[in-house]
This record gives C-alpha cells, structure tokens and sequence, in this order.
C-alpha cells in the first residue's frame, strides 16, 4: 500500500504522484493511468511494451520501473522517483548548458544507450523531455513508450518527434537499427550546447534539412564539441561515432572524470551547471514538439 503525496506532473494519459510505501517507507513516483483513455488512444499494447522493456532494465542513467498493478479503472506504474524532474525544463529555465555540464550528460547518456545496445533494445524518442534527472543530477533516460526490443535490429515503424528524427526514418521505406538513437544523441548534444535543436524550421523544412544533414554548429561551440556532433549528425548511419568511442571523444575526456567514463559504476552527478542563460538566443527558444503523431502531443 502506497501513501500518496504531491502531484509530480501530469502526462498525456494520467498523472504523477510522489509516493511511499507505507510497509517500508520506500519512496517512489506513481504513475496512474486510466484504462479508458488508454484503449481510447489505442495505446494498451505500447504500455504493455513498455512496461516489459523498461522493468527489466538495470542502469543507473535509466530510470528503474519496479513494478505494475491495477484496479477496474487505471493502470499504476511504481517509477524511480527523479527528484530534480524533467530535463527539459532545466534547459529551457537555463538556456543552454556550459560544455562541462553538457558533456556530462551526453556520457551518461551514452552508457544508458550502449547498455540498451547490447540488450538489443532501441530506444527510438531519445530527447529532453525523456530524460529526468535525478535527485545528484544524474541522467535518468525514460519513456519507453516507443523503445523497441528488436533482436534482428531492422525496424521499420516511424515513430518520435520531428526534430529528434534520423534521416533514414524519415525515409519510411528504409529499414533502421539502433543508429537511430546515435543521430539523436548528436540533436540532443546540440541542444544542450545551443538550447535550441539543430533543424529547427518549419515541419516541412525541418525534414528536408534533417534528410541533408543541412547544419551548423555555431563558432562559440567548442571544436571538439563540434567534432563530436559532426561524427553524430551523419546521414549515413553506418558512418556515426559508435557508442564506445563516443565515452573515449577527447570532448567527452576533456569535461568528464574517468569514473564518469567507465562502465558499471553509478555515474555521474553532473557538474553544477552555470546556467549561462538564453539571452544570447534571442528573447525565447521557439517551442518545441511538433510531433509526427498524435499521442506525442
Ligand atoms: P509522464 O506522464 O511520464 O510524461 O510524466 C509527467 C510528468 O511527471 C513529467 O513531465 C515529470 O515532470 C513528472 N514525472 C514523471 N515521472 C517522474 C519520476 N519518476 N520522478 C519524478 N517526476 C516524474
């Protein structure tokens, strides 16, 4: 039995709560879903993926899924609570972050990718408003709403948002592996740096832009940060950095300790961001989330 405590935010279908266990005082995030709105969006069987993929990951950049269970009405996920939140409103509330702090995630991020790598799992959403962050500021990867557990690593389903999407999946007739999530890294590296992403436009421009890699990182932007988000932001996925040579990157070297750096140990408190603010950007960062599909909204 769970004491219920305040609301943590309020998803597409339900909403999140702190809670705790009344038997052992374990504190956790629990996510109630209500069962009509899940059949109404067609969305049991992605819950259901979801929820078998996720509790069966173990890694301390991904947040844990404990367990399920449910009445007539609604659906509850017991979540690893991130006490810090969303990622995406540190970055919007920031602007964009410095290079140590940004190289920290994009580390953390990377072992949670290589983890799910080898399981076979891809994750396919990677961005901000998947990512929460935990209570020492550690990356805490989530929403594995579209993760697909694909042992054959060829998928052909279109799916994420349109400024985090890889080429070849804008491409529906190409099949895609787990480089996909390679591409968005290299997005989510640029936001991080830029607080915005790099084929901002308008949709239809956006996806004309993303299919010729048409990019640039600006100047302020460190070289080896932009290196890196070059090696990434490759049309051609055969030619992206892999992931283990990502953690190696002299920019990822440079920023991170190597503990931070070397596998199976709980990484990363990411280095106080000096929240350089986003007024060199303009008065505001355009809005984001111009999804392909309805239920992303
Ligand atoms: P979601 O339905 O997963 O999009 O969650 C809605 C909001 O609740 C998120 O934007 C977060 O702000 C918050 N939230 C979700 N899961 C957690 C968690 N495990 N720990 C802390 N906050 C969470």
């Amino acid at each position: 039995m769970f004491e219920i405590g305040k609301p943590l935010g309020k998803g597409k279908f339900g909403r999140v709560y702190l809670a705790k266990d009344k038997v052992t005082g374990f504190v956790c995030a629990l996510k109630v879903l209500h069962k009509k709105e899940l059949q109404a969006a067609k969305v049991e069987k992605q819950l259901r993926r979801e929820i078998e993929i996720q509790s069966n990951l173990r890694h301390p950049n991904i947040l844990r899924l404990f367990g399920h269970f449910h009445d007539s009405s609604r659906v509850f996920l017991i979540l690893e609570f991130a006490g810090q939140g969303e990622l995406y409103k540190i970055l919007r509330k920031a602007g964009k972050f410095d290079e140590p702090t940004a190289a920290s995630y994009i580390a953390q991020m990377a072992s949670a990718l290589g983890y799910l790598h080898k399981k076979h799992v891809i994750h396919r959403d990677i961005k901000p408003e998947n990512i929460l962050v935990g209570i020492q500021g550690e990356i805490k990867l989530s929403d594995f709403g579209w993760s697909v557990h694909a042992p054959t690593n060829r998928r052909q389903t279109m799916c994420g948002t349109l400024d985090y999407l890889p080429p070849e999946m804008l491409d529906g007739t190409a099949a895609y592996n787990e480089k996909v999530d390679l591409w968005s890294l290299g997005v989510l590296a640029y936001e991080f740096l830029v607080g915005a992403a790099p084929f901002e436009d308008e949709p239809v421009k956006t996806q004309k832009r993303i299919v010729k890699g048409d990019m640039s990182v600006p100047s302020w932007v460190s070289r080896e940060a932009r290196d890196l988000i070059m090696r990434l932001l490759q049309t051609n996925p055969d030619k992206r950095i892999p992931l283990s040579e990502v953690e190696k990157h002299p920019w990822i070297v440079r920023h991170c300790a190597p503990a931070a750096v070397a596998d199976e140990i709980p990484r990363g408190v990411a280095p106080k961001r000096s929240g350089s603010g986003s007024a060199s950007l303009g008065p505001k960062v355009a809005e984001r989330t111009r999804p392909l599909q309805k239920e992303r909204e």
